[in-house]
């Protein structure tokens, strides 16, 4: 239950059971065409977007994403909610951008009003390039809302990059109505497979933007010019070859994104909003506070929880006794005074490990001293999750 790499669900399982196939395998050029084309639908994205698969993670998704659209003295906002924010400011900064830092306390978003002063301060220096923000951070548990965020860059001419690692299909993102440049996940958490795959769809306006770069191109392996050729001709049923893909990762992804279009991309948000309550209940009648300030800046995929007074990260390993792995705080400022429990994926499909995983927690709270009521708990999120 931390937030990825995420339980993966019988079907992806079975698809990693074949034999590895060849990247010039009949199966595996099927099985890549069709989860490129897959893509475009759990991304909302239009005809014109191009999505792009990776051997990589997320970091190597928000690589590609910077390494291509930034050029050394670009200018680029920075919607700061956390660790992923920190991180992708960072890659922004290495690629020569000048980086203007929006940020909120812990545990909030900043304002829409307080992005465009940011815009149009960096504005002053010279055009925006870019505008980035991260659609849940992991370290807090915020999601921010990427409606106004993409409108406020889609007005000035500005390419929007969210990153999606905690999010993509397990929060509603609809990149073509967004207007959104560039979404980005990785296959380890909301999508439901195994860590492996850095996952990016690209709007045309972003592909042309690397098509005019001025600068030196950026690094062979993270090239889009150098990808995107071999997505299209997958995408074709046409197999190409730039860098081995991986393979077993890719009949996993086709499986995987089948069940989430199986189930439907607004359905299987709403089994992520639905379960996210129901814990969210649980977690209240436990007395425990969440992190977020709100439950509308609250992420259906994770839980940022604060410990109660008195308790302490020896919690996680009482609640590891009872077989539920939780995660501990990842935010450098407040790390030792709060977990975190993941709830994206294939766990949004069995309540019975979501009921695992409050009893466990009502134990391990009752273990270090702290009794709460696990049946009052437990009924709580019962009575939201039985709404299915
Ligand atoms: C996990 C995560 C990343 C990094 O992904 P890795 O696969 O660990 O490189 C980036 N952004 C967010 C929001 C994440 O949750």
């Amino acid at each position: 239950m931390i937030p990825g790499p995420v339980e993966i669900s019988p079907g992806v399982r079975a698809a990693l059971d074949a034999a590895p196939p060849g990247h010039l395998a009949p199966a595996l050029i099927e099985a890549f065409g069709h989860a490129l084309s897959r893509m475009r639908e759990v991304w909302m994205a239009g005809p014109d977007a191009r999505p792009l698969v990776v051997a990589g993670g997320g970091t190597l998704a928000m690589e590609l994403a910077v390494a291509n659209l930034t050029e050394p003295g670009d200018r680029a906002v920075v919607i700061n909610t956390g660790y992923f924010s920190d991180r992708i400011a960072e890659m922004l900064r290495r690629s020569g951008a000048v980086v203007h830092e929006v940020r909120a306390p812990i545990g909030e978003a900043p304002a829409p009003e307080a992005v465009e002063h940011a815009l149009e301060a960096s504005a002053r220096g010279g055009a925006v390039k870019l505008l980035a923000a991260t659609h849940v951070d992991t370290s807090t548990g915020v999601r921010v809302d990427p409606a106004p965020l993409a409108a406020l860059a889609r007005e000035r001419g500005v390419l929007s990059v969210f990153d999606g690692v905690c999010a993509t299909a397990g929060e509603a993102f609809d990149m073509d109505r967004l207007a959104a440049d560039v979404y980005l996940t990785a296959s380890q958490k909301a999508i439901g497979l195994p860590a492996g795959l850095a996952l990016l769809v690209a709007s045309a306006r972003a592909v042309e933007a690397r098509r005019r770069r001025r600068a030196p191109p950026p690094p062979l392996y993270l090239d889009w010019e150098a990808w995107l050729p071999v997505m299209e001709g997958y995408e074709a049923r046409r197999p190409g070859y730039f860098s081995t893909p991986p393979t077993s990762m890719i009949l996993a992804l086709a499986a995987g994104l089948d069940e989430i279009v199986q189930r439907g991309i607004a359905a299987r948000v709403a089994d992520h909003r639905r379960v996210a309550q129901a814990l969210r209940a649980a977690w209240q009648t436990m007395g425990l506070a969440p992190i977020p300030r709100t439950a509308q800046l609250s992420a259906n995929t994770l839980s940022a929880i604060r410990f109660p007074d008195g308790v302490d990260a020896s919690l996680l390993a009482r609640v590891l006794d009872r077989g539920v792995v939780l995660a501990g705080g990842l935010h450098p400022e407040i790390r030792s005074r709060y977990f975190r429990v993941g709830h994206m994926g294939y766990v949004v499909t069995r309540p019975d490990l979501l009921e695992r995983t409050i009893t466990a927690l009502g134990a391990g709270l009752g273990d270090v001293g702290h009794p709460v009521d696990t049946a009052q708990a437990l009924a709580a999120a019962d009575a939201l999750l039985g709404a299915a």
